[in-house]
């Protein structure tokens, strides 16, 4: 076989779908973000970022930066090993105590990734249970369905929280054979949140445990940044919570949290989580720093919520169609992959402004959009050169407008 003609075929038919992922080259600037560098053939240019998962800006956090460098004068560089073999630092230890007492669980598990956490928890509890049955909603994150592929075990896949959908799904499965039910709170694309109340009295109903990936939500919601099943009282009904150090805490990880039985069974047969290196210390220390923050400091959410909020009044008063959704992700419609690409790159060149263009796969045709996220560090300035760009590029792109809303 001629691979290299292989590969370039491959990624010629991408070019030709337009699903070929282009990365922009960005320097972040300590303590400025939202902005940035981006360098590019051209040369270089100043850019705000408008679709960043850093949501409440703590990578550049003070005391979140300065945990980091405390802990790699204090330890050095890298772990050292894999968590079973030497990799097992006093700053590990120390987040795992602070993410279960986040959740107000008995004990959590650290992973290299969110991606791995989810890939490797519902791989392990999906495959060692045995018989077990995993009720996965259809619109969870590739890490979940991963997992849940990779465990080999029998996987019902429920309509998007959809209730009616789940308990017939339920009720049809065998009623001795154990089961899990794994869904989202916040679900990344559309915004939109779980009904994790009624999801769990379905899983009392039917004896199944509840598998919930926080990943979009900690930090963000609950009065200390525990999520959405934090916000609601609900921690306690949900067997695993699972989440990221990567988005709002703004530095690399993931975890569970779950009872000590759970996380030590994961600990104990998790290839994902047995078989690698662990995160560096200073990687450890820097995320303790941020959950400890947020969970004292309501400040960063509230502006959060009242930045999104804004935005959201601006792109109505123009009638820029965005989805509903009651959280942070605003997810706006422009429903043509060319166009959404253009309006991406035009952003970019012309006015600074980057915001990713999320095309199919990852959404449905006719629904290709830009995903805003907003954060507690975008200035009134920043929002007024956002939506002036928008309002011009939709004239531009002749994108239909909703009734626009009273200022
Ligand atoms: N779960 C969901 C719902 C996600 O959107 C993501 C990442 N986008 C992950 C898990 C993986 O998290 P991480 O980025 O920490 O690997």
């Amino acid at each position: 076989m001629d691979y290299q003609s292989f590969f370039r075929n491959q990624l010629a038919e991408l070019k030709q779908e337009g699903n070929y992922r282009v990365f922009i080259d960005l320097q972040r600037k300590r303590g400025n973000f939202p902005a940035a560098v981006r360098t590019h053939k051209k040369g270089q240019d100043d850019v705000t970022i408008w679709c960043s998962n850093d949501y409440l800006g703590m990578g550049q956090n003070p005391d979140v930066v300065a945990a980091m460098h405390a802990a790699v004068d204090r330890c050095g560089a890298g772990a050292g090993g894999t968590r079973n073999i030497s990799g097992t630092t006093h700053d590990h230890v120390l987040l795992e105590e602070e993410l279960a007492d986040l959740h107000d669980k008995e004990a959590a598990l650290v992973f290299t990734s969110g991606y791995v956490s989810n890939w490797a928890a519902l791989g392990t509890l999906a495959s060692k249970i045995p018989g077990c049955i995993v009720f996965s909603d259809s619109l969870n994150h590739a890490s979940m369905i991963e997992g849940i592929r990779h465990s080999r075990a029998d996987k019902v896949i429920w309509k998007h929280n959809d209730l009616e959908d789940l308990e017939h799904k339920l009720a049809s499965a065998d009623p001795a054979r154990p089961k899990l039910i794994a869904f989202e709170s916040v679900y990344s694309m559309d915004g939109d949140i779980a009904p994790i109340a009624e999801i769990c009295d379905l899983a009392d109903k039917y004896g199944a445990m509840t598998y919930l990936d926080e990943v979009h939500a900690v930090g963000l919601y609950g009065p200390r940044g525990g999520g959405i099943a934090e916000r609601e009282g609900l921690m306690d009904r949900l067997t695993v919570i699972e989440g990221t150090l990567g988005k709002a805490f703004g530095v690399v990880g993931g975890y569970i949290a779950a009872s000590t039985e759970l996380c030590d069974f994961v600990r104990s047969f998790a290839s994902g989580f047995i078989f690698t290196t662990a995160l560096p210390p200073a990687i450890a220390a820097a995320a303790t720093a941020s959950i400890r923050h947020l969970k004292r400091s309501n400040t960063e959410r509230e502006a959060h919520q009242a930045i999104v909020a804004k935005v959201r009044k601006r792109l109505d008063t123009l009638g820029i169609p965005h989805v509903p959704n009651p959280s942070h992700i605003i997810p706006v419609i422009v429903g043509n992959p060319a166009k959404c690409k253009f309006l991406s790159d035009t952003l970019l060149d012309d006015f600074g402004i980057y915001i990713q263009p999320i095309n199919y796969p990852t959404v449905p045709k006719g629904t290709e959009r830009l995903r805003i996220t907003p954060s507690p560090v975008h200035t009134s300035g920043d929002v007024d050169r956002l939506i002036v760009a928008l309002h011009s590029l939709w004239n531009q792109c002749q994108l239909a407008r909703q009734p626009m809303a009273a200022e």
